[in-house]
């Protein structure tokens, strides 16, 4: 399985929606455990980043760069 990269200020949109129906989460914080605050409705949880590596869809840079 791959190592996804991301870092603080990246934007992930995970396979499962939040409760509240979004998908799309900031990355505020990296370690073992990887704080995410979700973008519609701004709750933070904090996933364990080998749990959270299995459910990211896409990573979306804060600055994307050209490839
Ligand atoms: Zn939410």
């Amino acid at each position: 399985m791959p190592i996804i990269p991301f870092s603080v200020g990246d934007r992930l949109e995970l396979k499962k929606p939040h409760p509240c129906g979004g998908r799309l989460f900031a990355v505020l914080r990296t370690g073992s455990d990887v704080r995410i605050r979700c973008i519609l409705c701004g709750r933070e949880v904090a996933v364990p980043r080998l749990k959270l590596e299995k459910s990211i869809k896409k990573v979306l840079s804060e600055e994307p760069e050209t490839k």
